[in-house]
């Protein structure tokens, strides 16, 4: 979330059930060396790109994230080279260097695969010790403090491909922009030995050689690989069946990185039962500062605000930590149109989160949380009656009005479904929706097809009343 705000478990729900295997996954090999003190990086990528649309392709887009300053902040990003099969290629950038174009010397056919290699460096935003401005530093997700070096969408991204043509929207300033297919990434990772590194996926070896220790990081079946480097952090471990569970904080935040693993691992165990087995068996959860975000999910990396850590008994940070790890099934698992269709991972997001709070708290305690985000949604559709829960992104005016409709009213609309259905009904009909669209990006229709194929009922009342048409 960038944002946010059990009954008994079913024991029929809990047979076990395998994850298909995708062997079509794109391949990224990252060989990335990391100047901390500057916070920048010299990068090159090779990336397996298969064509399995219908359509040849005669050029490939990339996102250029970093250079998306109203998310960035002053992080940047430039390519110095694009080769195959070490030809050199010419390449374009657009929308203020967010895009790069390679038009290719020949059309990559449908079924086929190219591999191209790009040589690129970049720049972590610098957050002050004072407190960067918004403007200077982004989020905070691609930012270099005085204790930490957070790195997420910091090298290029190969754009998502649909039916609609290549996802090149523009940024909104607000939500989440990193989206990618699904894909199995190596990482060869050099930083300065006096550093640990969390990271997605695993570390499966590392070399220390000196004063550079090189890490090689395995990260399959994931959105992206993201990378937090720190000195002098805690760390708290924890594991949830298979999974295991890293909670780095601060030193003063000790006791909210206990939290963070034990809600985690909760959390987890919530989701395995009742949705389907984690993408991922490794979770590492970072405290660093953060702006106008409490939590933020990438795969198998969780950034936790610093603001909230400093809150750890609250409910709205049990909540963070929840929707973070949901994010796992919902964005990492299943992924989804970030900017046509932003409702549909931030409403299971908030939904779950809450849910997994009265799951493991009792039967109750999430009644507030759902009412308030009635509420919420009710007066923001009163203000803006033109909108609704499952318009696209660039639709809403700003921040808050967003978050009002997808995740507010996405946690309503959820619940409204559920209580239509049944809680048998409903799982189930996710469990169908997360086993049939794993790997895959989902669209709303997807999953309303999966409630309503379970339900011995229609949903189209609800539909009706949250005017969702999939
Ligand atoms: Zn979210």
């Amino acid at each position: 979330m960038r944002c946010l705000h059990i009954l008994a478990l079913l024991l029929s729900l809990a047979t076990a059930l395998t994850l298909p295997v995708h062997g079509q996954n794109r391949a990224y090999d990252l060989d990335i060396t990391v100047d901390y003190d500057a916070g920048s990086y010299n990068g090159v990528l090779t990336v397996d790109i298969p064509n399995a649309s219908t359509n040849p392709f005669s050029e490939i887009f990339f996102r250029l994230y970093p250079n998306d300053h109203g998310l960035y902040g002053d992080a940047m990003i430039a390519i110095h080279n694009v080769t195959i099969q070490s030809a050199s290629l010419p390449f374009a950038t657009y929308l203020d260097d967010t895009i790069l174009m390679v038009p290719l010397p020949e059309a990559l056919q449908p079924g086929d695969s190219t591999r191209m290699t790009i040589a690129f460096s970049g720049k972590a935003a610098q957050w002050g010790d004072d407190g960067a401005s918004f403007i200077k530093s982004g989020y905070g997700i691609l930012t270099k403090t005085p204790s930490t070096l957070t790195l997420t969408s910091f090298y290029p991204h190969v754009a998502v491909y649909s039916e609609e043509g290549w996802s090149l929207d523009p940024s909104t300033g607000f939500g989440d922009q990193l989206m990618g297919d699904a894909a199995d990434y190596s990482v060869t990772l050099t930083i300065p030995s006096s550093l640990t590194a969390a990271t997605s996926g695993r570390i499966v070896e590392s070399v220390e050689d000196g004063e550079w220790t090189t890490h090689r990081v395995e990260a399959p079946q994931a959105r992206d690989v993201s990378i937090v480097l720190f000195e002098d952090y805690v760390v708290t471990e924890s594991t949830a069946g298979d999974i295991a569970v890293r909670a780095w904080t601060s030193q003063a935040h000790a006791f909210a990185g206990k939290r963070m693993a034990r809600v985690s691992a909760e959390s987890l165990a919530f989701l395995e039962a009742r949705v389907g087995p984690s993408p991922y068996s490794e979770i590492d959860l970072v405290e660093v500062p953060l702006q106008r975000a409490a939590g933020v999910e990438f795969s198998g990396l969780i950034l936790v605000s610093s603001e909230y850590a400093a809150q750890p008994n609250s409910t709205f940070f049990y909540v963070i930590i929840a929707h973070e790890i949901v994010h796992q099934w919902f964005y990492g698992g299943v992924g989804n149109d970030l900017s046509e269709d932003p409702w549909l991972d931030e409403s299971l997001a908030t939904f779950l989160s809450y849910d997994i709070l009265e799951g493991v708290l009792g039967p109750g305690t999430a009644d507030s949380l759902f009412d308030a985000a009635r509420d919420i949604y009710t007066s923001a559709k009163q203000r803006a009656p033109g909108l609704s829960i499952s318009s696209p992104r660039y639709a809403f005016p700003d921040s808050a009005t967003y978050s009002s409709f997808v995740y507010s009213g996405g946690a309503a609309f959820l619940d409204d479904v559920r209580l239509e259905m049944g809680d048998e009904q409903f799982y189930l009909a996710l469990r169908d929706y997360y086993n049939d669209f794993f790997g895959k990006i989902a669209t709303p229709r997807d999953l309303i097809s999966a409630f309503v194929e379970r339900c011995s009922c229609t949903l189209d009342d609800v539909l009706l009343m949250y005017e969702i048409v999939p």
